[in-house]
């Protein structure tokens, strides 16, 4: 069991914590593994930065919490699978989140058919999937801000059949509804799927062909995504 100590930074807000499991340290959060009443429980815990002047440290850390939850909140009122929020504390900035048990993420899952030999198109209907719930998203306003097929998990059924694909991680997310905001939160996601996964163009573009059709916004979304894509090649041309 990992201490937060030994994970190093200021030790954990809450009591609780002292007994968690730390499953991940970043930069601005540590995320726990423990359980809630009785749940298992993902509890994210964003700590002070010491280089920031305590008031102003404690004004951002809470913003920042809260918009966390909101975007989760508003997914879900939408239909769009993220955890349950159990419970959320502002003295610690502490949220607890339903843990999404017996799953995969679509990194991991794509990552395995394309070492076991599959051919892309079984992963076609996945990436219709993908579109879908990232145009119903942006169409509720919310842009995720670090979209990776890292932070989107699969649910395995009882059955062996693959179930709900199901979003996590909106600790950068905010809510806007600028095609601007969605066009960059595409590029980040195609940044980061093609990186990922070699030789999925062709996915990537049936991912967006399935956002297209499920959104009526989405013209100025691909639209800015084109822009953006241009600015980072003269980006990268320039060197
Ligand atoms: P995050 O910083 O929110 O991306 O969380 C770090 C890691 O914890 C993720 O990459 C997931 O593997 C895992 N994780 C986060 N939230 C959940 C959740 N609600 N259920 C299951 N695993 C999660």
């Amino acid at each position: 069991m990992a201490s937060m100590e030994a994970a190093g930074g200021s030790p954990a807000a809450l009591p609780c914590l002292h007994s968690a499991r730390i499953i991940k340290q970043g930069a601005e959060a540590r995320v726990y593994r423990s359980r809630f009443l009785g749940r298992s429980t993902i509890i994210k815990e964003r700590f002070p930065k010491r280089y920031r002047h305590p008031t102003l440290d404690e004004k951002l850390t809470r913003r920042r919490t809260a918009q966390e939850v909101r975007s989760i909140l508003r997914c879900r009122k939408a239909g769009i699978n993220t955890p349950v929020v159990f419970f959320v504390d502002y003295t610690t900035n502490c949220i607890f989140l339903e843990e999404i048990t017996n799953s995969i993420t679509v990194r991991e899952h794509v990552a395995s058919a394309q070492a076991s030999g599959q051919s892309v198109e079984s992963l076609h209907s996945l990436a219709d999937r993908i579109g879908q719930i990232l145009a119903k998203m942006h169409d509720e306003d919310v842009v995720h801000g670090d979209l990776t097929t890292s932070n989107m998990l699969l649910v395995n059924e009882d059955d062996g059949k693959q179930g709900k694909l199901v979003l996590i991680d909106f600790g950068l997310s905010y809510i806007s509804a600028l095609p601007e905001d969605k066009g960059v939160d595409m590029y980040v996601l195609e940044k980061a799927f093609l990186s990922t996964h070699p030789n999925t163009e062709v996915l990537f573009e049936r991912l967006l062909k399935s956002y297209t059709a499920a959104s009526k916004k989405a013209p100025a979304v691909i639209k800015k995504l084109d822009e953006v894509r241009l600015r980072g090649r003269k980006r990268s041309m320039v060197g």
